[in-house]
């Protein structure tokens, strides 16, 4: 390529490219959720293919540093999967000034941009740089397979995960020696089973608690075991997993049907239970619901503790925010994070994707984070986030907000603190849906629409007169007005 002008490239390079990366995306596309897949992947532009080392371009620096960040490892698998072992993957960093792009260096924060240099040996003019692994990333991290960004410390406590946290901070403490043993946590997707497990391996070892933490994940775990069969060499298998101090296994619904490997779990198991080891369990179901799993394993869970995170509520939710953003140094408006708070109320990888998403949009469009341009980004992850307002969701929102069950707010009990709220909905639902009077009352255990007149002259009154009852009708209309059409 010397002598050629360094934006000459092969067609067929460029097809080439084209497909591999096509390939590789087939394969990402199964292992993140679609709107990073949106927000990460769709933009990155395959240019060309030489050799083993495929060249593609990404936006801009933010860009490459978080996809390196966050998607290292998946983007390294996946390039060695394509492309085999000894594959390369390159980033060209997209810029404004097309004769920096051919030369651009990606500058070190803050650092000017490099000056064109010369690179004859390179085959290409566009400089790049090669996925490196984060520095931090010890040789005995790595043995270990703890992710070091999952701790304690940054793991948000709520109503939803307490009891999960605490049980996991006493078994980090105390590997072994606690009656939590095993361990086995469960819940629905996104909610921070992986993150707790990683964070009890990562505080046992940082405070000499244990020395040999394995953190594998079931299909790993199965398909070690079964390579370890076809190899010959069961034996080593099963005693590098028999001698940790900790056994960390994620997702243990992937044993299911799997007998042989079930099998050989539940010897390990047992051999390390016996020794005094701690064993932390995941599984996205409670345990027994667990169907195609051997009962003699299903029993031995019950030796120790089981615990649930459910979905985390609105509090835990704007916690999560704030903490996640301060982390990355943005500074999020109120509004804005009670705006992504309110409408993403499924998980907290979803909560998290949207804040990443909005990072990314105001950074890559140049600008504000606003609730504008949080509405934007919600709409292409959760949908159109305005529906028309509905009773249920003004029951649910009021309930939230005073922290009582929802059901209590259709039923007949006279709690003062029920009353209350079950009028401040009743005012809202008269105030901000179309319902008549009697639907309202009907929405509300069957009441009678004289109780809903009530309620609504009764809300004005107090309004009138208590300034703090005035302030919390005033918020909750302002959540609500955020989700729904008015
Ligand atoms: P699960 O294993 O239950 O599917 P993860 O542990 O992978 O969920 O959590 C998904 C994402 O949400 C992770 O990035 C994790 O750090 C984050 N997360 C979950 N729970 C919390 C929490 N309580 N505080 C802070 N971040 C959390
Ligand atoms: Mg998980």
């Amino acid at each position: 390529m010397d002598g050629t002008s360094p934006l000459v490239v092969n067609p067929s390079e460029e097809d080439q490219a084209g497909d591999v990366w096509r390939a590789c995306l087939d394969l990402i596309k199964e292992k993140v959720n679609t709107q990073s897949f949106k927000t990460w992947f769709e933009p990155i532009v395959p240019l060309y293919l030489r050799g083993g080392r495929l060249t593609v371009q990404v936006p801009s620096q933010f860009f490459y540093d978080w996809l390196e960040e966050h998607y290292y490892t998946i983007i390294s698998a996946t390039i060695e999967t394509v492309l085999g072992k000894d594959a390369h993957l390159e980033y060209s960093v997209k810029t404004d000034d097309p004769q920096l792009e051919i030369d651009y260096q990606i500058p070190p924060q803050g650092a000017p941009r490099v000056e064109r240099r010369a690179f004859p040996p390179q085959p290409t003019s566009f400089t790049t740089l090669q996925p490196q692994r984060p520095a931090d990333r010890s040789a005995e991290a790595f043995q270990s397979f703890l992710n070091a960004r999952y701790t304690f410390e940054n793991f948000i406590k709520g109503d939803s995960n307490q009891l999960a946290r605490a049980a996991a901070s006493a078994v980090a403490n105390n590997p072994g020696g606690t009656s939590f043993n095993p361990l086995v946590i469960y819940g629905g997707t996104g909610l921070g089973k992986t993150h707790l497990m990683h964070a009890i391996g990562n505080y046992a070892i940082a405070n000499g608690k244990a020395r040999r933490v394995i953190y594998v994940s079931s299909e790993k775990f199965t398909v070690e075991f079964v390579e370890s069969i076809q190899r010959d060499t069961a034996n080593e298998f099963a005693g590098f997993y028999r001698s940790m101090d900790i056994l960390i296994v994620d997702d243990i619904q992937f044993f299911a049907g799997k007998e042989r490997t079930q099998d050989h779990f539940f010897h390990t198991f047992n051999e390390l239970h016996q020794l005094g080891k701690q064993i932390v369990l995941s599984s996205d179901r409670p345990p027994k619901e667990l169907k195609g799993l051997d009962d003699r394993l299903l029993s031995r869970f019950q030796w120790g503790l089981t615990s649930d995170i459910q979905p985390p509520d609105l509090e835990t939710r704007i916690a999560i925010l704030r903490n996640k953003s301060e982390n990355e140094g943005i500074d999020l408006p109120q509004d804005v994070v009670e705006f992504i708070a309110t409408n993403v109320t499924s998980n907290i990888r979803e909560l998290e994707g949207c804040l990443i998403s909005l990072m990314a949009k105001a950074s890559l469009e140049g600008r504000d984070i606003t609730v504008d341009l949080a509405r934007d980004v919600l709409k292409v992850v959760v949908g159109d986030v305005k529906s028309p307002l509905t009773i249920e969701t003004i029951q649910r929102t009021v309930c939230e907000y005073f922290s009582i069950p929802e059901d209590l707010i259709r039923a007949k009990t006279r709690k003062q603190e029920v009353v209350n709220a079950r009028q401040i909905a009743m005012y809202l639902a008269k105030e901000m849906t179309n319902c008549s009077l009697k639907t309202i009352g009907l929405h509300f255990g069957g009441r009678d629409h004289s109780t809903v007149i009530h309620a609504y002259q009764s809300v004005e009154d107090q309004m009138r007169i208590d300034q703090k009852y005035l302030s919390n009708v005033t918020q909750i209309k302002r959540r609500l007005q955020m989700i729904g059409h008015v």
